[in-house]
């Protein structure tokens, strides 16, 4: 459609716009879902020494032989075992100088200090030999790395109770719209419960971000430009409403007021097509649209991605798949439609109402159906492309 940038050209232009965050040191154990800025080496060696793999007896030569005192995780036999001579060694605790494997507990024959076994286990068996899993200096993780749950583990075992990532961008979400009740208890007809801000607070948690959350603010130009300034300091302003072209539609007025630039405005794509992109210096604005499943759809193809890029991310566009309709699928207009669907196997069906407004089945979705603009109808069993809505 003329006038509207293509969904790659706007994402592509956002993305260029997106401020990356500087690095920043913190404890490894809360870095879950941050992207490191640098490499990982080890500073120390694991195991630190050969460890026993089980419980049972390490033991010296072919047996029978003399239990001489015990190895415990945290607690080792300080001696060095002779031809004919064990200790009791539990999982996870030094292997003794003298002592060439392990004998499992369930196969030793116990006769006091006595142990026996009918079948000699072979030369190093159930011994974690030092340094198996890495050696200090071993290069383990790379910068750009994501970090998860094995990660902080692997740093934290490699010796590393801190770790370098990129910081967080301070994020503020603005609501706006004269319609918009604070307390969906008290409502009246004429309001809306201010939903959009709650819904995006939650997207980017998903993230590991806190939101500053302002409003909601009425649809008047003065006070939105003041409402602003509360996001000075952010890194990057989402705002919902008042992104279309009506009277009351004062978000690009009052961003301009605020002494932002507008780098592009409207996508062709639907639901979403009002959306604002600006900058302020470094910060970055995205306007989303107001209606609720608009605003969600834009902010998992605009703002998630911007806020990825912002924490480091090398590639933080959503990812799509290939699946099969479930059932045939209306022609699209000048616009590139995404619709909300349900997927079972690698079938897709559409999930309830498509309005723009309809949060049922938003809820019922787990997936957005992606169709290209001036698409013919597609029959039951075409091949579609999808994006998963699950937010990581
Ligand atoms: P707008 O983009 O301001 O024209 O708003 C479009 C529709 O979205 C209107 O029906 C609004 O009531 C609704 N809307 C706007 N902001 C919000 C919000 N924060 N929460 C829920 N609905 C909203
Ligand atoms: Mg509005």
């Amino acid at each position: 459609m003329t006038g509207l940038l293509s969904l790659e050209d706007a994402q592509a232009r956002l993305l260029a716009l997106a401020p990356l965050m500087p690095a920043e040191t913190i404890p490894t154990e809360q870095a879950l879902g941050r992207y490191m800025c640098e490499n990982i080496h080890a500073v120390r060696t694991q195991p630190p020494a050969d460890l026993s793999a089980m419980d049972g007896y390490a033991i010296n030569g072919p047996g029978p032989w003399q239990r001489v005192g015990e190895s415990r995780a945290g607690a080792p036999f300080g001696g060095t075992l002779i031809l004919g001579q064990c200790v009791r060694i539990s999982t996870g605790a030094h292997v003794p100088a003298g002592a060439d494997r392990v004998l499992l507990q369930e196969n030793a024959v116990v006769a006091g200090d006595h142990i026996s076994a009918a079948e000699l286990p072979p030369p190093q068996r159930h011994i974690r030999p030092r340094g198996f899993d890495f050696g200090r200096g071993d290069l383990l993780l790379t910068s750009g790395t994501r970090l998860n749950p094995a990660s902080i583990a692997l740093t934290i075992a490699a010796g590393r109770s801190t770790i370098e990532v990129v910081r967080l961008p301070r994020i503020a979400i603005l609501d706006t719209g004269d319609e918009l009740a604070v307390n969906p208890a008290e409502c009246d007809s004429h309001q809306i419960p201010a939903s959009n801000g709650a819904m995006l607070a939650a997207m980017f948690a998903s993230l590991g971000f806190d939101a500053l959350r302002i409003g909601p603010i009425r649809d008047d130009r003065t006070a939105l430009a003041a409402a602003f300034h509360e996001a000075d300091s952010a890194d990057l302003l989402i705002t919902s409403g008042g992104a279309s072209v009506g009277e009351h539609d004062m978000v690009q007025s009052a961003l301009q007021d605020w002494g932002a630039q507008i780098a592009f405005w409207k996508v062709a794509i639907k639901p979403g097509k009002p959306l604002i992109v600006a900058t302020r210096g470094a910060q970055l604005v995205i306007g989303l649209p107001g209606n609720p499943v608009s605003c969600f759809v834009t902010a998992f193809l605009f703002a998630l991605p911007a806020l990825r890029a912002a924490m480091g991310a090398k590639t933080p566009l959503p990812s799509s798949q290939s699946m099969r309709a479930g059932e045939a699928l209306p022609p699209v207009g000048k616009r590139r439609e995404f619709l909300r669907a349900v997927s079972q196997g690698n079938e897709v069906r559409l999930a309830g109402s498509q309005d723009s407004s309809a949060l049922r089945s938003l809820v019922e979705a787990d997936c957005l159906i992606d169709r290209p603009a001036g698409s013919p109808a597609l029959a039951a069993g075409e091949p579609v492309t999808v994006f998963p809505l699950h937010i990581s």
